[in-house]
């Protein structure tokens, strides 16, 4: 059989695991910006001081060592249809038979002023250390007045990564902070900002009141129904009118696709880029998209999660559909098996939800810890995940306090 020339783009979740799965039929070149994946999911402990940047971090030619995948750090700028050739940055044109796009999502600042000027986005390594740093230098600066000024931290959106965010904050401060100069942690107060009417609003009501009950007791202030219409340096101005001081606001209230899906001409509906439910984009049968940037639908019609069990089940489906392309099969349809939703609060409080099951408390934090240390890739991450989490859980203290961004 001939093996078909993949060229994905992305190598997160979707990308990575698509070039392994098809590096036994096809000749996978695999390009990212970055030489690393970002394990995500972990990304508000690495801003929180939980957990070592380099923990989530993981490279992608020590994930394809035992592959003939060929990786390129670099970002496309142009395809040429008709010849089936991609342009890299570096001016590397690569040839194709079928591409894939697998380049994730981005920041949706939904266009309100002052988001993308004055709050912090949660999607690289390098965002939540820049949060690391905003938070622990704010601090610092605390311990060193002796006014009644406040610190203000609001997470603006009340899914899974606000929730997490909002509750690792109050920890860090109710904790490590504390212990470190009281006066001053006392100081700091966080806020948990949700447009909808509960928190986790794809969990049950039962399992969203508990968030907010478990929020609540680590001294989160939760506001829902509260729309932000303006954020500036130091306030979030509310629909309502109501305006909150807020010295650092951490952004996680949206998604939309990365610039690069627009300068490539996908067509797009509903901010990700449209595709049938073979996984090929509309119009472009040649080519595929995987994980948050693909417009992958249920049954009932309605938009998938944007989640990585999503990208990962696309992904090694997606490497059949290609085989049976290249052998002019006709292709499946995806369908995707939702296996449940979990959400971390705090220590010994998280929430499961699975079918009917549901869980709440230290055994659905057990199952979480290590259902996010199951997935993480590399063995050293494991480790210094594990270790890390270890002394946390042992001394009540995190390690990872570090302000890093100074020559
Ligand atoms: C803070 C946070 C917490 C999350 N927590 C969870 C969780 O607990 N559970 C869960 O299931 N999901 C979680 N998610 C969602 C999950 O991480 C995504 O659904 C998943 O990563 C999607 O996989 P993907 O392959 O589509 O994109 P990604 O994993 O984001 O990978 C996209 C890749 O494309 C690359 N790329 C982007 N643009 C370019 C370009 N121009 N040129 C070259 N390369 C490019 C990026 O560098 C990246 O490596 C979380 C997401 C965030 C941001």
């Amino acid at each position: 059989m001939i093996r078909p020339k993949v060229v994905i783009i992305g190598a997160g979740f979707g990308g990575l695991n698509a070039a392994r799965a098809l590096d036994p039929i096809a000749d996978v070149t695999l390009i990212d910006r970055h030489n690393f994946q970002t394990f995500l999911p972990l990304l508000y402990q690495v801003a929180t001081a939980g957990l070592a940047a380099d923990h989530v971090a993981h490279p992608v030619r020590s994930a394809l060592r035992k592959t003939s995948v060929k990786f390129r750090m670099s970002s496309p700028v142009e395809i040429d249809h008709a010849q089936r050739v991609l342009t890299l940055e570096s001016n590397e044109r690569i040839s194709f038979d079928y591409l894939v796009l697998a380049v994730g999502s981005a920041t949706n600042d939904f266009k309100i002023p002052g988001v993308a000027e004055f709050s912090k986005g949660m999607k690289s390594v390098s965002e939540a250390l820049t949060i690391r740093s905003l938070i622990m230098r704010r601090f610092e600066g605390l311990c060193q007045s002796d006014d009644d000024q406040k610190l203000s931290i609001s997470v603006v959106g009340g899914g899974p990564t606000g929730v997490e965010m909002a509750g690792a904050i109050a920890e860090l401060a109710q904790g490590p902070l504390t212990s470190d100069a009281a006066a001053a942690a006392q100081k700091i107060e966080v806020n948990l900002i949700e447009a909808g009417p509960r928190l986790l609003p794809s969990f049950s009501e039962k399992l969203s009141e508990r968030t907010r009950v478990d929020l609540a007791k680590l001294g989160v202030r939760v506001l829902v129904s509260a729309a932000v219409a303006e954020v500036t340096e130091n306030h979030i101005r509310l629909m309502s009118g109501d305006v909150l001081e807020s010295q650092v606001t951490i952004w996680a209230a949206g998604v939309t696709s990365p610039e690069i899906v627009e300068r490539l001409n996908m067509p797009m509906h509903a901010g990700r880029i449209e595709i049938q439910p073979t996984l090929q984009v509309v119009g472009l049968p040649h080519c595929f998209a995987i994980g948050d940037v693909a417009g992958a639908k249920d049954s009932a019609g309605k938009l998938l999660p944007m989640v990585a069990p999503v990208a990962i089940q696309q992904a090694k489906f997606l490497a059949d559909q290609i085989k049976k392309a290249s052998i002019d099969q006709p292709l499946a349809n995806f369908v995707y098996r939702d296996k449940g939703s979990m959400a971390t609060i705090g220590r010994h409080k998280a929430v499961v939800e699975s079918g009917k099951l549901r869980l709440s408390g230290p055994i659905a934090w057990y199952a979480w810890l290590w259902l996010h240390l199951f997935y993480l890739l590399g063995g050293r991450n494991k480790i210094g995940t594990m270790a890390d989490w270890t002394w946390n859980y042992l001394t009540f203290d995190r390690s990872n306090r570090h302000i890093m961004d100074i020559s």
